[in-house]
């Protein structure tokens, strides 16, 4: 399995209900590593372009004005298999559907209240990685790590 890295982001929701470190100790307990991480409270243009692949579909507009609504933590997660790994950590996008145990099922409440974000694809994990953060800002466990801007697999 290769070492990788994922974007990941405690939405506004969790922010508010004070559930960070909740969150923050599930994804550790998986086994993913938290190589950069800060808080921030996005523009509308930062989330409208976070979020171009759902351009024109119902919940866009309200998703924009939800990411918008306050801070949340933005991070990078390293690990093996971190990005399905992580997947599976934070449970399924709609409300109810989340597995019992993950993040989702234990915060979300609500289709577009679900606490957390995860890159879904090697490709779309380095683009939104990049969004946020310069190589320079990621502090690596793992020199080989397959899917970062640096190339740092051996
Ligand atoms: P994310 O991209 O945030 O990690 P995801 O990949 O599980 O979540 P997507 O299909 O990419 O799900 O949807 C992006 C986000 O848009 C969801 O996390 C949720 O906040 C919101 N969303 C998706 N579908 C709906 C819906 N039917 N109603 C309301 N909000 C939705
Ligand atoms: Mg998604």
């Amino acid at each position: 399995m290769a070492m990788e890295r994922t974007l990941s982001i405690i939405k506004p929701d969790a922010v508010q209900n004070n559930v960070i470190g909740k969150i923050e100790a599930q994804i550790e307990g998986a086994g993913l590593s938290i190589v950069a991480v800060k808080m921030t409270r996005m523009s509308k243009k930062q989330a409208g372009d976070f979020y171009e692949i759902h351009k024109g579909k119902d919940f866009y507009d309200y998703l924009i004005k939800f990411m918008t609504s306050g801070p949340a933590i933005v991070q990078v997660l390293e690990g093996e298999d971190a990005i399905k790994k992580y997947r599976k950590v934070m449970g399924a996008t709609m409300f109810g559907e989340a597995e019992p145990g993950t993040i989702r099922a234990n915060f979300a409440t609500s289709n577009a209240h679900n606490a957390v974000h995860g890159s879904d694809s090697a490709e779309n994990a380095q683009r939104e990685i990049s969004f946020f953060f310069p190589e320079r800002q990621i502090y690596s466990r793992n020199k080989k790590v397959t899917n970062s801007k640096l190339e740092t697999a051996a």
